[in-house]
């Protein structure tokens, strides 16, 4: 009897993931394939690419220990096609099957290509939704119909009631939907952030690391150390210690930097929960547990719930709503070249030097390095977007463009117009400051606008207004900004200005041409 394939990608780690809903395990094969064409589309991060195949092998025995036939190419495999569609049609040809079941993609290029499977293959090709989200995208869809504004806030709100998370009846807990006036809280010398729980790499996930090692060195990032969870098991102990040690604190300072401190009180379960090891509601649902429990406050356990809940279920709707025209958007009409120490973390910016030096190391750095560190500068430098779409989609093991590109595009650089943001997240170093200590060890003076020493966040800053002032004075939200650059002295601003440029110019940020 013919069997159904059942392709499983690699983000989509979950058991219960809908491919696989109505298996046979008698008849069906699941397949799995670590292709060159994924890995290398762009060149994602090294750590990234190890801890993909390293959750994908722990998954496949996952499902071979249930039962299922499991059919896995490896990349070092001599009969590895290189590409997902090549790969299901070799499957095809060395077995009897009668159609491919797969669970959509989460990238809008991969499922255009999914969706001519059936016409080059030659059999039927399900592709069926995502189900592991808690908002569906028609549900997105239908919440952002007719709405002038698609302000994550409201959307947050309405989850809040579909799910009952941290509601109180009718009413939100706590009686407010938000607490984020608490939530940015700077960095105090006294404190110190807990230790993070980690994971041993096993003999699978070693394996891993060798094949990315011998394939892929010359790509971003360091392989080692490697102690991310590869296991579900072990994602799932790595996420209770921090539900009951970390979280607590999480909201206190959600914002803040601080040199040599990569986590603080973050969660750093991105990188589990897009390739499903996590379950984003369970996650929820545990955070809101350990508020029930008085373990942790309100402002912690609201905060932690709206990112997941609100953020991340908002920008894979938008995602999916706005694509594909959404991705060539450029309101800014930003031009320049992305420069080296994006690559290299060579840079005397202190801010800058941190946030991609850890990128580097761990594939990983918190929201606000992204946002307000590495975003904030492409914003102020006008950075093209498709240059920092591509770094950012490379340089963390969280990365997937459903998530990153409203991040970084929306979010970020503001290349959407401000459909996803309401303003331009755009900082001078006062910011950068106000949140962090990196200023305290810099060779540049935050204090400083222009001339030797002065910090490049100053005077790109009052190049970027100037440069959009068409654009943006008319912005609500930006008007006190736009009064205080009238009242500039005009000399001052001509001097921001003239530097701006030859930083940009010095650095390699110059126009593309
Ligand atoms: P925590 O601070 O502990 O938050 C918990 C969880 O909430 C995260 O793991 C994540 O799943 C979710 N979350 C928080 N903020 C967001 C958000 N803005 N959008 C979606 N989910 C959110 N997140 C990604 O998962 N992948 C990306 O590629 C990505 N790219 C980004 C690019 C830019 C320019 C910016 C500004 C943000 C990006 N984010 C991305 C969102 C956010 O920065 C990361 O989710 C977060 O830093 C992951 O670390 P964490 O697990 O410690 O998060
Ligand atoms: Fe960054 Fe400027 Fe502060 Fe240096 S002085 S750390 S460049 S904000």
């Amino acid at each position: 009897m013919a069997g159904t394939l059942r392709l499983i990608l690699g983000d989509q780690l979950s058991p219960g993931i809908s491919s696989l809903s109505d298996a046979n395990k008698s008849a069906d094969t699941v397949l799995m394939a670590e292709v060159s064409g994924e890995a290398t589309y762009v060149r994602h991060h090294k750590k990234k690419i190890a801890f993909l195949f390293a959750a994908m092998r722990h998954f496949a025995e996952e499902l071979a220990g249930k039962g299922f036939r499991v059919r896995y190419t490896r990349i070092a495999d001599e009969e590895n096609d290189g590409t997902l569609r090549k790969e299901v049609r070799r499957a095809l040809e060395e077995g009897d099957f009668d159609r491919v079941v797969v669970t959509k993609p989460g990238e809008y290029r991969l499922l255009k290509d999914m969706q001519q499977w059936e016409s080059v293959l030659g059999v039927p090709v399900e592709l069926r939704e995502d189900d592991r989200f808690i908002c569906s995208v028609n549900e997105f869809a239908a919440w952002a119909e007719d709405r002038k504004s698609l302000r994550m806030e409201f959307f947050y709100r309405e989850m809040r009631r579909k799910t009952g998370l941290l509601m109180d009846g009718a009413e939100p807990e706590g009686g407010a939907w938000n607490f984020d006036q608490d939530n940015r809280k700077s960095l105090p010398k006294s404190v110190t952030p807990p230790p993070r729980a980690t994971s041993e790499p096993d003999e699978i996930t070693c394996g891993a690391i060798e094949d990315v090692r011998a394939r892929f060195d010359n790509h971003f990032g360091d392989l080692e150390p490697f102690w991310y969870a590869t296991r579900r098991a072990e994602a799932e102990r790595i996420f209770e210690a921090f539900a009951s040690d970390i979280l607590p604190c999480f909201g206190d300072y959600q914002d803040a930097m601080a040199v040599g401190k990569p986590w603080l009180w973050h969660g750093v379960i991105g990188l589990y929960l897009n390739c499903g090891l996590l379950d984003p509601l369970k996650v929820c649902q545990r955070a809101e547990q350990a508020y029930r429990d008085g373990r942790a406050p309100l402002n912690a356990v609201e905060g932690f719930i709206r990112q997941i809940l609100g953020w991340r279920e908002y920008v894979r709707g938008l995602y999916w709503l706005k694509m594909p025209a959404y991705r060539s958007m450029n309101a800014l009409e930003a031009d320049r070249k992305l420069p080296d120490f994006y690559w290299t973390a060579e840079t005397d910016m202190t801010c800058m030097a941190e946030a991609i030096g850890q990128t580097r190391r761990h594939a990983y750095a918190h929201h606000i390095q992204r946002l307000m560190v590495t975003g904030n500068f492409a914003l102020l430098a006008g950075i093209h977007p498709d240059e920092i779409n591509e770094w950012y989609l490379i340089v963390y093991a969280d990365a997937y463009e459903w998530v990153e590109l409203p991040n970084t595009h929306g979010m970020a650089i503001f290349a959407d117009g401000g459909i996803m943001a309401s303003k331009p997240y755009a900082a001078s170093a006062n910011y950068i400051n106000k949140m962090s200590d990196y200023c305290k060890s810099c060779r540049y003076s935050h204090t400083k606008k222009t001339g030797e020493g002065a910090c490049p966040f100053n005077y790109l800053y009052w190049d970027f207004l100037a440069r959009n002032q068409e654009r943006l004075s008319s912005n609500g939200r930006m008007g006190l900004v736009y009064k205080n650059l009238e009242k500039k002295d005009a000399g001052e601003l001509s001097a921001m200005r003239e530097q701006a440029k030859d930083f940009l110019d010095s650095i390699g940020a110059v126009p593309r041409g």
